[in-house]
């Protein structure tokens, strides 16, 4: 019976919570295996634009987004002085999508609500993969713990350091941008200015800018800010930075900035790497998702969205999938998804570019902003179901 598929997932972060919601809701009761012991309150800010938003309203998400979401509008761009960035047309500020709206999260919130939408005993903590084996039509999955368990197909859900890309014979090595990022969270109320701070605001200076935006329904503000270095950072989100060097990084720079770091409690440092796309992400009867398969640097806020988007394709293309057919499905998936993530990490690297730019015209720069975010609405107006559906349809299913 094709409903009878047993589906593992290997990771319990957005991307496997967020597949095993869209499996689910596709009639397959599927278990994460994630390898902390406990579900800790680890990173920031994540945005979740229209791309993924409509998903998660698809499986009911929506009225939680809205209760720990910041709504997301077009992002206002700032010179280091503060000065507006216009062209002849306006300001280079459009909305983001026609269609839908986004949200910007704290990471741990939507965990959590993400975690709380499954039933209990769906996710596995405290088992890491370290072995996969495929064997008689089956894959047989070793854990840390002495566990092992069984299954028809496996998405490896584990990130950038993924112990599945390893397993079916691929290995993805980090370049650094040459870039790395403070972060930091506070409280909305430290600033006077904040209640105002309603959508994204980024300043751009000469090879660097700054970011900040609301989560948490406005309750905190989300930093982060993108320096050169010359360094290795580590590729960790909770390295701690000092604030006196990020102090050091935006002498000069416009008031609201100054007031965000005098605010922080605590700062961390985020190396920004990068890495090639993979020649491919399936092998039989395993597949990869999320930063496990398309790591990207988060010039456009996408790395979360993409991996909502692979939990849902991978669901429409598994129901009612065969056991036999499981090995062409995960190709298709692996077909569709890799063209458009292999896009979008090309945008995030090229945005990134842009940002810290060294353009002394601000019209050539405001220009140029515009011209990307006229073309990113490829990005939010996409739809992965009923991408995956039509694949489906074209080939006669
Ligand atoms: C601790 C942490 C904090 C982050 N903070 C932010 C942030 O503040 N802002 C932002 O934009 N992005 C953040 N990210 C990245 C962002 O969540 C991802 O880019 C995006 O959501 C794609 O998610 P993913 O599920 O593919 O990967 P991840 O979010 O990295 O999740 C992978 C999961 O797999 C688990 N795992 C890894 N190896 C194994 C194994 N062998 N066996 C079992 N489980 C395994 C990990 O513990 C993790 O829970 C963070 C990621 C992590 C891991």
């Amino acid at each position: 019976m094709p409903d009878s598929l047993r589906i593992a997932i290997i990771g319990g972060g957005i991307g496997g919570l967020t597949a095993a919601l869209a499996l689910r809701a596709r009639g397959f009761d599927v278990p994460v295996f994630e390898q902390a012991q406990v579900l800790r309150e680890i990173g920031a800010g994540v945005s979740i634009y229209a791309n993924a938003a409509r998903l998660l309203k698809r499986v009911r998400l929506n009225d939680q987004l809205q209760e720990i979401g910041s709504p997301i509008g077009g992002i206002t761009l700032r010179t280091s002085a503060g000065e507006p960035i216009t062209t002849p047309a306006g300001p280079a500020t459009p909305t983001f999508s026609k269609d839908g709206q986004g949200y910007n999260v704290h990471r741990a919130d939507f965990l959590n609500v993400l975690f709380g939408a499954l039933p209990k005993g769906t996710v596995n903590l405290d088992h890491r993969c370290i072995q996969l084996k495929e064997e008689g039509g089956r894959v047989h999955l070793s854990f840390a713990n002495g566990a092992s368990a069984e299954a028809d197909v496996v998405i490896g859900a584990d990130g950038i350091r993924s112990v599945v890309q390893r397993e079916i014979g691929l290995q993805s090595r980090p370049t650094s941008e040459g870039m790395m990022a403070y972060r930091g969270l506070l409280p909305a109320k430290r600033l006077a200015w904040a209640s105002d701070l309603k959508d994204p605001a980024l300043w751009l200076g000469s090879g660097r800018s700054f970011l900040l935006y609301p989560v948490a329904r406005g309750r905190l503000i989300n930093m982060v800010a993108f320096v050169p270095t010359d360094t290795d950072s580590e590729e960790s989100w909770s390295a701690p930075g000092e604030l006196k060097a990020l102090a050091a990084e935006y002498v000069g720079w416009d008031k609201p900035i100054q007031d965000t770091i005098n605010a922080l409690d605590e700062t961390f440092r985020w190396g920004i790497y990068d890495r090639a796309p993979l020649p491919y992400w399936s092998r039989g009867r395993i597949t990869l998702m999320g930063d496990a398969a398309h790591p990207m640097v988060p010039h456009v806020g996408q790395g979360a969205g993409q991996a909502i988007e692979d939990g849902f394709t991978l669901a429409v293309l598994l129901e009612g999938c065969r056991a036999d057919d499981v090995a062409g499905r995960l190709k298709l998936y692996e077909t569709l998804r890799l063209e458009r993530t292999r896009k979008v990490q090309a945008l995030a690297r090229a945005a990134g570019k842009l940002y810290r730019s060294e353009h002394q015209n601000l019209s050539e720069r405001a220009q140029r902003m515009r011209e990307w975010m006229a073309q990113g609405t490829w990005v939010f107006e996409h739809d992965a179901e009923k991408a995956a559906a039509d694949a489906l349809s074209t080939m006669g299913h």
